[in-house]
C-alpha cells in the first residue's frame, strides 16, 4: 500500500492513502534512508509504501520503503548535538509573509530566507501582508520591494489577511499543492490561515509556550488537508527554515540574478567581492542588480555565524 505521512510522533506515523484511508504505521526494523543522516528516517510529507499487519484485533501498517523526495527541510539541533532532524518533505511552495512594520521584516531576512529556499529547491511566494494599514509612502515601499523581487522571478502579492484582500488569490495558488507559511512572529500567519480555512487551528502558539518553559522537546510538523484540494504543513515553533550548510562559493548560486551573470565574470569561481571584471559588480553599477540584495549577499559570504541563522526557532 502507498500513502503520505501526515503526522509523526517519532515512533508512530499517521499515513493517508490516496483514497483517504488513514493508518497508524511503524517503521520496519532498523530502516534507514541512504545518504541522509538524521534522527528521523521518515518525515511528514514523505510518500511511503507499507504493509498491513495484525496483532490481536489491532491493525497497523509497517513502512518498508520511502519514495524519492522532491525536497526536504531540516533542523539542526545546535544545543543538543549536531544531529539533523528532517522537518518535512515534498513541499511544493512556501509563502513568506512580510510586513514593513509591526514587526519589521528586513531585506537581509528575506534574502537569507530566499537563498535557503533556493538551496532546498523549494519555490517561495512573497506575501506582503497588512496592506490595509500602510500609509501611501509605505505602500510605495511595498511596490518597490515587490518589483525588486518580481524582477528576480519571485511571485509577489500584497494582501490583507485581516480584511480578506487577495486571500482568494492565495487560495488559488494553493490548489493541488502542499504549502507552508513562514515569516516573523506577528506578521499575520495565523490570521491568514484562519481566513483561508476558518475551521483549522494550528498549534504554533501552544508549542511556543512549551519552549518558553524550557522544555526542549522536538517539535514535529503536521500536515492538514484543506477543504479546497490543498494541503498545508504546520511546523510548530519553527518560523523559518533550519540551517543549511552553504559553502561560501555556492551562496551566489542561490541568488538567481547573480547566478545568471556568473558566466560573464572573468573567473569562473568568482565570489563577486574583490575580483576584477565581475559581471555582478558591473550589473550593480547599472542598477541591474539591487544594492540591498548585494549587501545581504556580502553579509552571508562574510560568514558570521548569525548570517546563517535567522530566527528559525521560537526558543
Ligand atoms: P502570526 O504570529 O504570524 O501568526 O501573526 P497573527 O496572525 O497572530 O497576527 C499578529 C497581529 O497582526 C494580530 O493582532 C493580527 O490581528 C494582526 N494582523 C494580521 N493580519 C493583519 C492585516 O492584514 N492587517 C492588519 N492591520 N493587522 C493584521
Ligand atoms: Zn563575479
Amino acid at each position: 500500500m502507498k500513502g503520505t505521512v501526515y503526522k509523526s510522533t517519532g515512533s508512530w506515523y499517521t499515513v493517508k492513502t490516496a483514497e483517504g484511508e488513514v493508518y497508524d504505521c511503524r517503521i520496519k526494523g532498523r530502516f534507514r534512508i541512504k545518504g541522509i543522516k538524521s534522527t528521523n528516517p521518515v518525515a511528514v510529507g514523505d510518500v511511503v509504501n507499507f504493509d498491513l499487519e495484525q496483532t490481536g484485533d489491532t491493525t497497523f501498517g509497517v513502512i518498508h520503503d520511502i519514495e524519492e523526495r522532491i525536497n526536504y527541510i531540516i533542523r539542526k539541533s545546535v544545543k543538543l548535538s549536531k544531529q539533523t532532524h528532517i522537518i518535512a518533505a515534498n513541499i511544493d511552495q512556501v509563502f513568506l509573509m512580510i510586513t514593513l512594520n509591526n514587526p519589521k521584516t528586513y531585506t537581509i531576512f528575506i534574502d537569507r530566507f530566499l537563498a535557503t529556499s533556493e538551496a532546498y529547491d523549494i519555490k517561495t511566494v512573497l506575501l506582503f501582508n497588512k496592506i490595509d494599514s500602510y500609509k501611501e509612502e509605505e505602500l510605495d515601499e511595498v511596490r518597490y520591494l515587490a518589483a525588486l523581487y518580481r524582477k528576480i522571478g519571485y511571485t509577489c502579492l500584497g494582501i490583507s489577511a485581516k480584511e480578506g484582500k487577495n486571500v482568494e488569490q492565495v487560495k488559488e495558488m494553493m490548489v493541488g499543492k502542499t504549502s507552508m507559511f513562514s515569516g516573523h512572529s506577528g506578521v499575520g500567519k495565523s490570521t491568514l490561515i484562519n481566513a483561508i480555512e476558518p475551521s483549522l487551528e494550528l498549534k504554533t502558539a501552544e508549542i511556543s509556550e512549551q519552549h518558553l518553559q524550557g522544555q526542549h522537546t522536538t517539535t514535529f510538523a503536521e500536515m492538514y488537508d484543506l477543504s479546497f484540494n490543498a494541503r498545508i504543513i504546520d511546523t510548530p515553533g519553527i518560523k523559518g527554515f533550519g540551517l543549511v550548510d552553504m559553502e561560501k562559493e555556492e551562496i551566489g548560486d542561490y541568488f538567481p540574478e547573480f547566478f545568471a551573470l556568473k558566466q560573464d565574470c572573468k573567473f569562473n569561481n568568482c565570489l563577486h567581492v574583490d575580483e576584477p571584471q565581475c559581471a555582478v559588480k558591473e550589473a550593480l553599477e547599472y542598477d541591474e542588480v539591487s544594492w540591498s540584495r548585494y549587501k545581504s549577499y556580502l553579509q552571508m559570504v562574510s560568514g558570521e555565524e548569525d548570517t546563517y541563522r535567522f530566527d528559525d526557532f521560537d526558543e
